[in-house]
């Protein structure tokens, strides 16, 4: 059975499974409940360093247990509140989805068995998306050098993963899935050596993001057979010009090429994943009704939320002109609209920080902001943007 298909597990609106039996690592070598956890300004995620020591009894540390604790007890935690937004636009949650799919008892605090891991491998990428940063892709080091250079407050760093030693520390025997990030998990050295120590493949149902630049090898091909199920994410932030802007060095038409080859090869329901920020939301409409008129693939679209590129950080008539832009009909303008109505709040310093990087970067790529949101660029046309 697929690992989102079994019956509905009906639960408190707060209560959610991953909090049970998921851990998804982050950049900086912690785990989360699950990928929508934001960056942990205070120390306070289990670390990769307790779960060598310690394995899963690492999870079961004050941030985890208080988290279980107010789940059970009906607090709705603002972590979790882009699942809230989704079940109030009438969109199956993650929470919704993960509660019908694991097998937690969740009665007490106490992390339980680990169904669903999310992990990245390294940062080895060959994007430079302009939403990223070099955490995540090592593609992106020159280009945050240059940015810290004109007075961001970016670190180029070299992230030194700990996915494979850990691996050895977690109890892999209750897998139901796994879901890998990137970098680009497709190019990673690691990705055989981490495929090759799930112990019962055949029970794991595998879903893969990738930027669908690449075809991988046969060994590796071969290898996703032993697995129940493999599942792919393609993203791809919008059509043609849309996707190319954001994503620097990825070409729309070869990833669709190269998405529909993969969805050919392992049959299932794989998707379309597009990221909207302040550079490419105007291509939001037409983006999703050309996907869904001619891909057959799922779709699902996200909208930054926690940095200078995001939308909710925009004076209130980019926000306006935002929502107008997207037709009555179209399958998101809800959800849309429930997001801005939610996280819309107008921040000048960042939004003089985004238009401030959006110069920077069309000087860096030679590209032109004006040919995907001409309304921005008129903006930057009005103002006297300083870079020094
Ligand atoms: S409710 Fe949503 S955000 Fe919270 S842990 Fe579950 S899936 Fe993650
Ligand atoms: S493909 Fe992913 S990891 Fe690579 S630069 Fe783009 S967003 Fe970052």
């Amino acid at each position: 059975m697929d690992f989102f298909a079994v019956d509905i597990y009906r639960m408190k609106e707060t209560v959610c499974k991953f909090a049970w039996s998921s851990v998804t690592s982050t950049m900086v070598n912690t785990f989360r409940p699950c990928c929508r956890f934001p960056f942990d300004d205070k120390n306070q995620y289990p670390t990769t360093d307790q779960v060598l020591l310690k394995g899963q009894q690492a999870l079961n540390n004050a941030f985890m247990t208080d988290l279980r604790k107010d789940m059970l007890d009906g607090v709705k935690r603002s972590e979790c509140s882009k699942c809230y937004v989704e079940e109030e636009s009438g969109i199956k949650s993650m929470r919704q989805k993960g509660n019908e799919a694991l097998s937690s008892e969740c009665k007490s605090v106490e992390f339980e068995n680990l169904e669903f891991l999310e992990i990245s491998l390294d940062n080895l990428c060959n994007l430079e998306c302009r939403m990223c940063e070099s955490t995540f892709s090592t593609k992106l080091q020159q280009r945050d050098k240059f940015l810290q250079n004109n007075g961001f407050y970016i670190q180029p760093i070299n992230v030194r993963y700990k996915t494979l030693e850990m691996m050895d520390k977690f109890d892999l025997t209750h897998l139901k899935a796994i879901k890998m990030l990137g970098g680009e998990p497709l190019i990673s050295p690691n990705l055989l050596k981490f495929l090759d120590k799930i112990p019962y493949p055949h029970l794991v149902d595998l879903f893969i993001v990738t930027n669908a630049t690449t075809i991988p090898n046969e060994t590796v091909l071969e290898k996703f057979n032993q697995f129940k199920s493999v599942k792919f994410t393609f993203s791809i932030d919008g059509i043609y010009q849309f996707n190319d802007y954001q994503r620097v060095g990825s070409s729309f038409e070869s990833s669709i090429g190269n998405s529909l080859f993969l969805s050919q090869m392992y049959q299932n329901n794989h998707s379309i994943h597009s990221v909207y920020s302040s550079l490419n939301i105007f291509g939001l409409n037409d983006s999703v009704e050309w996907f869904e008129k001619y891909m057959t693939l799922g779709l699902s679209i996200d909208i930054v939320s926690c940095n200078f590129l995001s939308p909710y950080n925009s004076p209130t008539w980019y926000a306006e002109a935002i929502l107008d832009h997207i037709s009555p009909t179209n399958s998101f303008k809800n959800y849309v609209s429930n997001l801005f109505d939610q996280y819309h709040n107008y921040q000048p310093e960042e939004w003089n920080k985004f238009l401030k990087f959006v110069k920077l970067t069309d000087d860096m790529y030679n590209t032109d902001i004006g040919k995907i949101n001409p309304l921005l660029k008129n903006e930057l046309d009005k103002l006297t943007v300083n870079v020094d």
